[in-house]
């Protein structure tokens, strides 16, 4: 029954769905990966029943997990009384501002006011017209180009793919948007010299990852994002901090900045938003761009998308930020990060192929090695087929195989229990011994 179902639906997946950041031959070959059908907690069920743990919550998504009826009751509630309501021409409703003052209050220091988009590339986009729009009121007519870092994901909208250092999404388009430079991801210097080069006169912006995900999960330097921005400060350059993966709690603080005591000028975010329940992103600007636009934008501000402030997810969003501060899940992600960071350490003790484990919050990863004391790598990358073994054993993980690397990362629900990380590290440890120990 369930195997006629599949059958049939994965024929037409291979006929009309052409799947996001995919590959089209395995999915022509062998069908969709795995369909599924139900969330519950940190659990997903696929069309058979069986359980898997969503140890990436979804593309570091799902903070609050799956299934929570509150969202739900809140959605249809919110349908009913206002389905969608357009917030150009200066039109509002009550979600949009209410989402706005709550998120400049989760911000830090004076970042105070909120453009809202449908995800994070929309929102990266929008930082880059921003920050252009503001250096054109202030008459710095030259400064337009964007600095980011070799090995970040800022999305793939046209600015956000162009942002990206990873050389595989540059080179799916012959076509990139000009104005964007990219740096060494670890290096103050490197900046430093770029401005220097470029002419400080030119420059728009500096963006990051104040920790690198999709690119593998890197975390700077202690000294790393006090020094960039500093550097921005000396040449009166923006910062825009990109907290798509990062904000709302993933690393155990509200946003990653605070753990470096750094505060951007712009801050972008998206998915913890609404733990995915809803497609939102969005900005939020400094008082001091603020004060600037309310100053000297006459006419229309000619950038708007039609579901900016969708009132449906407005309202979604504000009962998950709601219960990501009432059940305490930023603190429970600091906590449960070490529980995370200890299993994956003694993984390393034991195992003796894993190693550079880097982790913040609920929000990890590691490397791969055939022998860990020389640093030296499987000839084939191993990380693709421990994600394949684990889905088998019921895990969801991923695996990272550009900017060099051969990497498991790891963002699980931010409701995880102690119980569920151990899961989570015997389900790993048993993958990666099938895989790799038995080979
Ligand atoms: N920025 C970062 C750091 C991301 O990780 C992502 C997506 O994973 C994006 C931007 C793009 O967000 P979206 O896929 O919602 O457009």
């Amino acid at each position: 029954m369930h195997e006629e179902r599949e059958g049939y639906l994965a024929n037409l997946d291979k006929q009309h769905f052409l799947h996001p950041t995919s590959s089209v031959k395995q999915q022509q070959e062998n069908g969709p990966a795995i369909i599924f059908e139900e969330g519950m907690g940190i659990y997903l069920k696929d069309i058979h029943g069986k359980e898997y743990i969503e140890g990436m919550s979804s593309l570091w998504n799902v903070a609050i997990g799956y299934g929570r009826k509150e969202l739900a009751k809140v959605a249809e509630k919110q349908m009913k009384k206002l389905s969608f309501s357009s917030a150009f021409s200066t039109f509002s409703h009550e979600p949009a501002i209410l989402l706005a003052e709550k998120i400049a209050r989760l911000a830090p220091g004076k970042l105070n006011t909120v453009f809202f988009t449908s995800g994070g590339s929309e929102a990266n986009e929008s930082a880059f017209k921003l920050v252009r729009y503001y250096w054109l009121l202030r008459g710095e007519k030259k400064r337009k180009k964007i600095i980011a870092r070799k090995k970040a994901y800022h999305g793939v909208a046209a600015g956000a793919t162009s942002a990206t250092g990873i050389d595989e999404f540059h080179q799916m388009t012959n076509s990139l948007a000009p104005d964007f430079y990219h740096i060494e991801f670890d290096s103050v210097a490197a900046l430093k010299t770029e401005i220097e080069k470029e002419g400080p006169e030119t420059i728009a912006a500096f963006i990051a990852e104040p920790v690198i995900g999709a690119g593998g999960m890197l975390i700077p330097d202690r000294d790393y994002l006090k020094g960039v921005r500093k550097v921005c400060d000396e040449y009166g350059i923006l910062f825009i901090a990109d907290e798509v993966i990062t904000g709302f709690g993933r690393t155990g603080k509200m946003f990653a900045v605070e753990h470096w005591n750094v505060e951007p000028d712009l801050l972008v975010f998206a998915k913890g938003v609404t733990s995915g329940y809803f497609p939102l992103g969005g900005v939020v600007i400094s008082e001091q761009i603020h004060h600037l636009l309310k100053e000297k934008s006459q006419g229309t501000l000619f950038h708007g998308f039609t579901y900016s402030g969708h009132p449906v997810g407005c309202s979604i969003a504000l009962k998950n930020l709601e219960i990501i501060e009432g059940e305490h899940l930023v603190e429970n992600s600091a906590q449960m990060g070490i529980e995370l960071l200890n299993g994956l350490s003694e993984m390393e003790r034991q195992l003796g192929c894993i190693g550079d484990i880097r982790a913040l919050g609920l929000l990890a990863g590691f490397e791969l090695y055939e022998n860990l004391l020389a640093k030296k790598r499987f000839t084939e990358k191993t990380a693709p087929k421990i994600v394949a073994e684990c889905a088998k054993l019921g895990l969801i993980c991923r695996s990272v195989t550009y900017n060099d690397s051969d990497t498991i990362v790891l963002a699980p629900p931010l409701i995880i229990t102690k119980e569920e990380i151990a899961k989570i590290i015997s389900i790993l440890t048993n993958a990666i011994k099938n895989v790799v120990v038995k080979k």
